[in-house]
């Protein structure tokens, strides 16, 4: 596209044709403040932040949705801007709970940014009449504070663009607007799918995960209780944001070492549990390819993406994999087999997983998911809340020694750790399905290109051993909707595909760091840790699920083989129809 010519601040500037203010400047180092912009999802120039004089316009233009032409001049910075801009934020304010001390986003608040950036020094500027807000805390995932709610409708583009999903929207109209489910009903009433993308865009505290921490803490501090901690793919390649490390940056040794300052017994990790999962979820492909099963076979590795198909494509269940989630096999292979070999009582065991997801908060309560007749996993924490608890503890994690997990749940293989960015279960099964259905080990592919990238959709052919295999990878629920639909009509006749509800998968997924719509809107925070992920699988030696040697012992001491009677009591589990309630 032909670029355009224009002034920003008195710079002659470039930036392609079609592009916004707000675009244009940052393309040539300028930063312009946005509150209600996401890029792509919520692109309607609503709260005014981004407001820039342009020359022989009679008003300030929102900069996020103005478009530039040949000649424009601009100015981002002038006072009668920088007035708007502060009165904006004390308008917002004027109906806002600023409780800053207490609040869960503090020091990582948008909103509280852009007023210290702007000198808000009298936040009490016009204070009147205030909307009174109920706190839904239904869900079983998250809080919605609509006290800190500043209308900038994030949350409810990302519920209905990105997931497809649309569960909350604006209720009431005028001064009293505020958002939530229709009718006002509890979140947990509605078809909700507990992806937690909405609280991975809002800017303030109006939207966070149910925490756990302190939970966390009274059984750690129990010493009737065996604590043990589970670490997902994702949170080592996203924790570190949290400590000041650059995004992408893989904190997997430290992350160790702080969970084993915290305290608990054992510091497990769930690739062990990723690893296993291939060994059963292949077993069953294979199973369902060579005996007339069910096709194609869906991956069920996101408690997001299984809830929504209940809800949304129940005609569909038969087609989910039976295999339990990583996280929950981690659970019922800790409270049956490793309690069994440390004679230890599946009741006093409490088994803690570090997610970078919330719908695994939801999953954690889901019926057949309690091998041992306890349930497989107790808390699920975000890898948010496992920041919160390594810094009320006091560790100083950056100047922590690099530390392994303990065994025997701790070996995980490179084909584990993909299974944290999209495509990567896909590709952890594909290599160990080919090496199977082939028998060759020496030329057994490892890498499988086509899968890889953070394209909402992705399809390939593999020839193994004769039999045309057409797989498809979605992520983000409104592409799995296209897939879905796809299926459905016929037009397309995949064997397998993987689902995961998080679009780039669990990197992105809504209990990671939460990243600001400046730093979000200008760079793939899902590319950059899916980076980190693959550059751990290359590193490791071993990279075949079927050949991590904890998993093979489990196997032969304990579960026979892939898909025995005792696997499927233990490892695999059962769906729910639900209807759609929005
Ligand atoms: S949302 Fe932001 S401004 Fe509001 S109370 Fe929390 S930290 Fe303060
Ligand atoms: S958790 Fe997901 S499905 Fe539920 S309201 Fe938020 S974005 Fe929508
Ligand atoms: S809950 Fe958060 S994302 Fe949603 S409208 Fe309010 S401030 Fe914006």
């Amino acid at each position: 596209m032909a670029d355009i010519k224009l002034k920003i601040n008195g710079m002659e500037c470039t930036a392609p044709a079609g592009s916004t203010i707000l675009q244009a400047a940052k393309l040539n180092n300028i930063d312009i403040p946005t509150l209600c912009y996401m890029k792509e999802i919520n692109e309607i120039g609503a709260c005014r932040i981004c407001v820039v004089e342009v020359k022989g316009a009679r008003t300030l233009v929102a900069a996020c949705v103005y478009p530039i032409n040949e000649g424009m001049e601009v100015i981002t910075n002038s006072p009668r801007v920088l007035e708007a801009r502060k009165k904006t934020l004390q308008l917002i304010l004027s109906d806002h709970n600023k409780s800053c001390l207490s609040c869960v986003r503090s020091g990582q608040c948008e909103l509280q940014t852009l007023c210290k950036q702007y000198g808000v020094d009298n936040e009490h500027a016009y204070d009147g009449v205030m909307n009174l807000s109920e706190i839904d805390g239904t869900a079983a995932h998250m809080i919605r504070d609509n006290s800190k709610c500043i209308l900038c409708r994030r949350c409810v583009a990302a519920c209905a663009k990105t997931q497809g999903i649309g569960v909350i929207g604006a209720n009431e109209r005028g001064f009293k607007t505020n958002i939530g489910s229709a009718f006002e009903v509890g979140l947990a009433e509605t078809s909700c799918v507990c992806c937690g993308q909405c609280i991975a865009v809002c800017p303030t505290g109006a939207l966070y995960e149910k925490d756990f921490v302190d939970q966390v803490v009274a059984d750690l501090n129990d010493p009737e209780k065996y604590v043990v901690v589970q670490t997902a793919p994702a949170v080592r390649a996203g924790l570190g944001e949290e400590f000041g490390y650059p995004i992408g940056t893989n904190v997997e040794g430290k992350m160790a070492a702080a969970l084993r300052r915290i305290g608990f017994n054992k510091v497990f990790d769930t690739n062990f549990s990723a690893d296993l999962t291939i060994m059963e979820e292949g077993t069953e492909f294979i199973e369902r390819v060579q005996n007339g099963g069910k096709l194609p076979m869906i991956t069920s590795c996101s408690p997001g993406w299984i809830k929504f198909c209940e809800h949304y494509y129940p005609d569909m269940i038969d087609n989910l994999s039976s295999c339990k989630s990583p996280q929950q096999m981690f659970g019922a292979v800790t409270k049956t087999y490793f309690a069994e070999k440390m004679g230890l009582d599946p009741k006093k065991i409490v088994c803690v997983s570090i997610m970078p997801c919330t719908a695994k908060k939801f999953e954690v309560g889901r019926a057949d998911q309690s091998a041992a007749g306890v349930p497989d996993v107790d808390y699920s924490l975000t890898t948010r809340e496992l920041a919160r608890l390594i810094k009320r503890y006091g560790i100083d994690f950056t100047s922590l020694p690099d530390e392994g997990f303990d065994d025997p749940l701790g070996e995980g293989s490179g084909a584990a750790v993909i299974f944290g960015a999209t495509g990567g279960v896909m590709e952890a099964a594909l290599r160990t399905v080919v090496f199977k259905l082939t028998g060759e080990k020496d030329g057994s592919p490892i890498v499988f290109n086509e899968v890889r990238g953070v394209e909402g959709i992705k399809e390939a052919t593999y020839d193994v051993a004769g039999l045309k295999v057409n797989i498809a990878v979605a992520s983000g629920l409104a592409n799995a909707r296209k897939v879905l639909d796809m299926v459905k009509s016929g037009e397309k006749n995949y064997h397998f595909i993987e689902i995961m509800a998080c679009p780039g998968g669990c990197v992105n997924g809504g209990g990671q760091p939460r990243v600001p719509a400046n730093i979000r809107n200008f760079n793939d925070i899902r590319a950059m840790r899916a980076k980190a992920l693959y550059s751990i699988d290359e590193a490791n030696t071993i990279r075949f699920s079927h050949d991590n040697e904890s998993v093979k012992k489990l196997y032969a001491e304990y579960l026979e083989k892939p898909g025995s009677h005792k696997a499927h009591e233990i490892l695999h589990t059962s769906y729910v129809k639900r209807t759609i309630n929005k």
